[in-house]
């Protein structure tokens, strides 16, 4: 091989190199998210569209923190599996109807929390005879494993036949065809299922709240900076009424209104 040949070969493998490096450039800057793609109203994933305000609430502080929505790569965060996407290192962080609980914190951080919603009950709305937690003997319910709601109602109602599934749309699917005759989880989760024009009519939430929730966005164990980076983006998102326009726009319209303490304040991060 002559100089110019070697040159020419050089340059090639120099080209190969950094179109490489461009490449995967670009999926190693992207920020993961995590959230729900099945919950409408606060994460819902239709097509390449993102919708709800754990969504929007993700938008805001990811610009905040320097990443605009062109370089999001949204992940699905199902509840039993949050906890490993973030030890993992899989997303960067999970806003995805997520409660600050003492156990998980053994685990991941939280930021927030930006939202409080409590626990519910969701039935077929000809359905009188589930009034709340206390009427649920010898009725079939539905959560979610990995949730506070499964963990919550078994133990408030000790006899409860509750079903797991790992999604909160497949126990309305399961309610709506009478295969359980209740769903439990956030009241925030019922209202945006029950607001759908597939089910209007037919479900109805009963509004008789039996849990606190406090959601955060979840970060991987230990990262003060980025907690308070995050809690910084809140603040700002309250403050600019942003947060009341999100929460307009998807919980409002689907008839659901904030319960006291909302908007919260952001804890201190540790
Ligand atoms: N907020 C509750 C939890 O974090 C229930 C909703 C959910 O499973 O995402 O477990």
């Amino acid at each position: 091989m002559n100089i110019r040949r070697i040159g020419a070969a050089a340059a090639a493998v120099t080209l190969a190199l950094g179109l490489a490096a461009c490449g995967s450039d670009e999926d190693g800057d992207k920020l993961k998210i995590g959230i729900k793609f099945d919950q409408p109203g606060l994460g819902l994933k239709e097509g390449n569209e993102y919708t709800g305000f754990d969504v929007d609430v993700a938008r805001y502080v990811a610009e905040k923190m320097g990443t605009p929505e062109d370089q999001i790569e949204w992940v699905q965060a199902p509840s039993a599996q949050r906890e490993t996407l973030l030890e993992t290192g899989q997303v960067d962080m999970i806003v995805a109807t997520y409660s600050i609980t003492d156990s998980r914190e053994e685990k991941v951080s939280f930021a927030g929390p930006y939202f409080i919603a409590g626990q519910d009950l969701l039935v077929r709305a000809d359905d009188e005879s589930i009034t709340g937690p206390q009427s649920l003997d010898g009725k079939r319910l539905c959560s979610v494993s990995g949730s506070t709601s499964a963990q919550t109602v078994q133990e408030q109602v000790p006899g409860v036949n509750l079903q797991e599934f790992g999604t909160y749309s497949e126990c309305v699917s399961a309610l709506q065809s009478n295969a359980v005759d209740a769903v439990t989880t956030d009241d925030t989760i019922l209202a945006g299922y029950a607001a759908q024009d597939q089910y209007q009519g037919q479900l109805r939430v009963v509004g008789e709240s039996f849990s606190e929730e406090l959601y955060g966005i979840g970060i991987q164990k230990g990262d003060v900076d980025k907690c308070e980076q995050i809690n910084e983006a809140l603040t700002e998102m309250i403050d600019d009424g942003s947060w009341q326009a999100a929460f307009d726009e998807s919980l409002g319209a689907a008839g659901f209104t904030p319960g006291p303490g909302n908007p919260p304040e952001p804890d201190t991060c540790s």
